[in-house]
């Protein structure tokens, strides 16, 4: 039995864990992501790997951003990090042992795929709603990950040309409707052009400086209209995405998670079914939609994963 390091390196905290061949988590360490670029990210995750209680047989990362090859270009949430990097190689040279590295949405769902909801999915779609929209793929029982790591970015499908901005200066992104950070903007517009809404004041009482998951859940509680309609949006192009995923690649199963899908749960995973199902073109009593069970620990586990099968193929 090998124990594996599973990273997961974010905008926030990089977090490392033992994983063992059952995919359960041991020991876990934690920091604040540095933000004077990569070498001091590095550093921080050689010394996570070194605190561990027992020495990894192999070590797996994921990272925000596009991942090839082991090598980081542009993670939007990592800061001082204006060109591409070979972490994987750099960190393997540093921990002297095998690393592999993925990009933090395809691995989140690798380990979803590997020990949560999509556990037996032989063609899986992964969807997380946060403060963006993220993906991946298992495609005929294998992480698919396309000819230069850049497939999974379910968030930048476009759902309606030339429509809402997106982070990614594009136009008409599922992300730019279902990505907390683009909810929030429009929420703002529309309450500064008189729309009523108590999303702010809910904001406030609870002492957040955004609107969090929790603040859109009980505004959508309390019936909120504009939180209401900024969630249909939401889920309706978040739907759409998944019917035109479904109509391409005839998924069987698709695994929604990420802190709006926790929050908000099987109601989420319901009305998104009913709002996919009409622009499905071949419908399956066997594809379900349903939430991920691994939360945070979703990365860990897949990095580790990751890190398995590239110590497994050498
Ligand atoms: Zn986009």
């Amino acid at each position: 039995m090998a124990t594996v390091a599973g990273v997961d390196i974010g905008g926030t905290n990089i977090s490392v864990a033992l994983v063992d061949d059952e995919h359960q988590v041991g020991d876990r360490h934690k920091r604040s992501t540095p933000t004077d670029g990569p070498d001091a990210v590095l550093e921080v995750v050689a010394e996570l790997l070194g605190e561990l209680d027992e020495e990894p047989a192999a070590v797996g990362v994921g990272m925000p951003g596009p991942v090839d090859d082991g090598v980081v270009s542009h993670p939007p949430n990592l800061q001082n990090w204006p060109e591409p990097v070979d972490v994987g190689g750099r960190l393997s040279e540093a921990v002297a042992m095998p690393v592999a590295v993925g990009n933090d949405a395809n691995v989140g769902v690798l380990g979803e795929w590997v020990a949560g909801a999509g556990r037996g999915s032989k063609f899986l779609l992964g969807v997380w709603m946060g403060t963006g929209v993220g993906g991946g793929l298992v495609l005929d029982g294998r992480p698919y990950t396309g000819s230069v790591g850049g497939a999974g970015e379910f968030g930048h499908m476009i759902v309606h040309a030339g429509g809402a901005q997106c982070g990614c200066g594009r136009r008409g992104c599922i992300e730019a409707y279902g990505g907390r950070a683009n909810m929030e903007r429009a929420a703002e517009r529309a309450a500064a052009g008189g729309f009523p809404t108590t999303l702010f004041e809910i904001r406030d009482d609870k002492g957040k400086d955004r609107l969090t998951s929790s603040v859109w859940d009980r505004a959508l509680d309390q019936g909120d209209k504009l939180a209401v309609r900024l969630f249909n949006e939401a889920v309706e192009a978040v739907a759409i995405g998944i019917a035109s995923v479904i109509n391409l690649l005839d998924v069987d199963r698709i695994v929604l998670g990420g802190g709006l899908a926790e929050k908000l749960g099987d109601d989420l995973a319901e009305q998104v079914e009913e709002a996919a199902r009409p622009h499905v073109f071949l419908p399956s009593a066997k594809r379900q939609i349903v939430l991920a069970e691994l939360e945070d620990d979703a990365g860990m586990v897949g990095a580790a994963a990751l890190g398995r099968a590239a110590m497994l193929l050498g």
